[in-house]
Order: structure tokens, then C-alpha cells, then sequence
């Protein structure tokens, strides 16, 4: 579809109705668009704050049918919606990104392949589809086995040491298209997070900080305070990246580095981020700004860190902090209290083990108080930073 600006007042779409759709609903909202969701679920956090909640399947075709009649451009909030459904509704629309890219990214054999292409170095890995691979592939052990499609939050991995365990491990997996991965010792794992325009233009935040307990994003700090030459490398990578599959839209690429100060890529996600929550509080423009202003062709415009940040994310878990089955909210008050604390909920009805149910960002002068900040306010909630 060819694009012209789509001015706020206009309606803009966006399939999937969790987290990442609310809050890309309260920045299209803030500068004045129409908002309409796509998800089943009623009870869906962007369904609950967008004008239009269409509640059907993401191949529904009556549901694409109203989301494009509505919609004057649309965009995906999670990376295993259909490739089919973005190649129905981008007939008809501008959709950012295109069913290519988010094609390659929920595939994570593709999405190593799109590394290599570009030149970026990643996890020594295997593709297994085959027995024969499986013990082809096993000078790569200690490793971890994932499934090419539909993992998240460490969901669909496995690890291995040993070619036994490797063979269970494909076998608990239903023998699935598998990559198995070298398991790295890491130093730190960062990610990058770009806006692409439809015209070429890129804008990007910093090189966030991440880590992950369990398989799940527990922290982010920014600045990231790693070296300048990596932080330069994994932009450039991204950027890359973003521009080999002329990409639109916000993209972010995760990356481990290891113990010898090597950058690898791990995976993409063509969307906005977790580790990009932090920039509604400490940037002047947040990673969901630039997904409305690349969806509608807005001018990109460089974020400026303002503050520096720590991002906690609170996990169904601090529900039952009290042990058993008891479900109590953290003391919100005795967090809030603290200067710079920036409480954000989903409106996620059941918190439930390893559910994200929303996160707090600290914000501060510089990142020594941020972090002793962030301490307190983990050491309030009863969560480890
Ligand atoms: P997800 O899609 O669940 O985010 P990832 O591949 O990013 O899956 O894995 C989640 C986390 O598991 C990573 O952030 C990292 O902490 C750890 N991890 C994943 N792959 C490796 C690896 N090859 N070596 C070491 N740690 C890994
Ligand atoms: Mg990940």
C-alpha cells in the first residue's frame, strides 16, 4: 500500500490485545487517534482501553474484515500473530511491520538466518528436524534445545547437557522443528530497540541493560554502562537488521555478551519491547510513540533519555507473596511513597505464576540513585533486584 500520513483523529489498528497493545493504545490516544484491537480474549488489557475491542480469532476473517473497516492503519503487538492475517489485512491497509519480517521473527531458524545475512554473529547453533541432526548437532552441548515457533518468556527451551538428556528433551518437545543452541556464559545481556519509518528513517533508544531470572525479563537499567564499542556494534547490528527486511515499525533485537566482550544477537521482536518499557518515564519519547509515528508516518524523531532508569517487572507470583494461595496485592502506597517510582498495571485479572501483570520504573538523576531507589522499592515489594 503506498502511504500518506495518516493525521491524528484517524483510527489505528492493532492485532493482539495484551500489554504491549494497551500501552501502544495510550500513546495513540495521547496524540488524539481512534484506537481498535483485535483479540479474543474479553478481558484483554488493550481491548479494555481501546474505542473498538473486535473479540475474535486472528484468522477470523469477519474480525479482519471490521479491524480494516475500521482501522486506517495497523500494527501487531506480539509476534506470533498469523503471517496469514497480516497478509490479508496488508492488502488492504498499511500494516507495519509486514507479515515478511514478523514471518522471520517468530521463527528462530529464519531469525538466525537473517543474522547471518546481515552479517551479525549469534549463538552457535543447529537446526533440528531430523533425528540424524539431533546427533549431528551434539558437539554443541551443554546447550539448550527451543522450539523454532511460539516460544516465549523461556516457554518451549530446554536444556541439555548430555546427548541422553538431548533426546528427551527433542522427545518432550513432540520431536518439534527445533534450533538447538550452545549454552553461553554470558556477561551481561542488552537489547537495542529502533523505529523504522516506511521512508528509511531510524530512530533508537540507548542500549538497555536486561536480566532475565527463570527465562523471564526481571530488570532493565539504563544507561546500560557497557562499553561504548558494543553498544555501538549492536545499534549498527540492529539498524542492519531492520533495514535488510525493510522493515516499519518498532523493532528490537536481544543480545548476549559474553565473557570475552563478544556481541552476539539471540533473537528479534517486531514489536515493541519489555526492556523498552522505560522509555514512557525516562525518554521524551517512548518506544510506543514512535510505533504510532512509524504506523502513520509521523516523523521519527531521535528519544532522548532524560533520566536514568531502572524497569522492574512484577510477576503474578508477588500476588501469593504471603504464601499459599492467599491473592493480595503488593502495597502499592509503600512504593509509591518513594520518589521517582512509576507504577504501571495491566489490568490483568488473574495473577498467576510467571504472569506479567505490570512493572515499575524508577527514575532518577543519575544511575547510582536509580538503582538505590529501584533497591528499596524491590526490597518494599518483597522482589529481588
Ligand atoms: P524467549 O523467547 O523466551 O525470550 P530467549 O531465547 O530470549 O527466549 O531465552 C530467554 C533467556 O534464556 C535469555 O534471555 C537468556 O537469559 C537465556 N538464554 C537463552 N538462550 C541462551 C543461550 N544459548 N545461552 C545462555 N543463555 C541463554
Ligand atoms: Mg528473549
Amino acid at each position: 500500500m503506498t502511504r500518506g500520513v495518516i493525521e491524528p483523529g484517524a483510527t489505528v489498528g492493532v492485532m493482539g490485545g495484551g500489554q504491549l497493545g494497551r500501552m501502544f493504545v495510550h500513546a495513540a490516544q495521547a496524540m488524539g487517534y481512534f484506537t481498535a484491537v483485535l483479540d479474543p480474549d474479553p478481558a484483554s488489557p488493550a481491548g479494555r482501553v481501546a474505542h473498538w475491542h473486535i473479540q475474535t480469532g486472528y484468522l477470523d476473517e469477519q474480525g479482519l474484515a471490521q479491524l480494516m473497516q475500521r482501522s486506517a492503519a495497523i500494527t501487531t503487538e506480539f509476534e506470533n500473530v498469523p503471517a496469514a492475517a497480516l497478509v490479508t489485512l496488508g492488502a488492504h491497509r498499511p500494516v507495519a511491520p509486514g507479515a515478511r519480517p514478523v514471518a522471520i521473527c517468530q521463527d528462530r531458524a529464519a531469525e538466525k538466518a537473517q543474522f547471518e545475512r546481515c552479517g551479525v554473529a549469534c549463538v552457535p547453533y543447529a537446526v533440528i528436524e531430523t533425528a540424524q541432526q539431533l546427533v549431528g548437532a551434539a558437539s554443541l552441548l551443554p546447550g539448550i534445545l527451543k522450539t523454532t515457533c511460539l516460544g516465549y518468556d523461556g516457554k518451549g527451551q530446554i536444556a541439555a547437557t548430555t546427548s541422553d538428556e538431548l533426546a528427551h528433551a527433542w522427545d518432550e518437545m513432540k520431536r518439534a522443528r527445533c534450533v538447538l543452541e550452545a549454552k553461553l556464559s554470558l556477561a551481561a545481556e542488552v537489547s537495542v530497540i529502533l523505529a523504522r519509518s516506511a521512508s528509511g528513517d531510524i530512530a533508537h533508544f540507548p542500549l538497555q541493560r536486561n536480566v532475565h531470572r527463570g527465562g523471564i525479563l526481571a530488570v532493565t537499567e539504563v544507561p546500560a554502562r557497557i562499553d561504548a564499542a558494543i553498544e555501538r556494534q549492536a545499534i549498527d547490528a540492529t539498524c542492519a537488521l531492520a533495514e535488510s527486511m525493510d522493515y516499519v515499525g518498532v523493532l528490537c533485537v536481544e543480545f548476549f555478551v559474553l565473557d570475552d566482550g563478544s556481541l552476539v544477537a539471540n533473537e528479534m521482536a517486531p514489536r515493541p519491547h519489555n526492556s523498552g518499557h522505560y522509555t514512557i518515564d525516562a525518554c521524551d519519547v517512548s518506544q510506543f510513540e514512535l510505533q504510532v509515528r512509524a504506523l502513520t508516518g509521523l516523523p521519527l524523531v531521535k528519544p532522548r533519555l532524560h533520566s536514568s532508569a531502572v524497569m522492574l517487572n512484577l510477576l503474578g507470583e508477588r500476588w501469593f507473596a504471603a504464601g499459599g494461595d492467599i491473592e493480595r496485592p503488593p502495597p502499592w502506597g509503600d512504593v509509591l511513597a518513594l520518589d521517582g517510582v512509576h507504577l504501571h498495571l495491566y489490568a490483568k485479572l488473574q495473577p498467576r505464576h510467571g504472569r506479567k501483570m505490570g512493572h515499575l520504573t524508577i527514575t532518577a538523576a543519575s544511575a547510582d540513585a536509580a538503582r538505590a531507589v529501584a533497591r528499596e522499592a524491590a526490597a518494599r515489594l518483597g522482589i529481588a533486584y
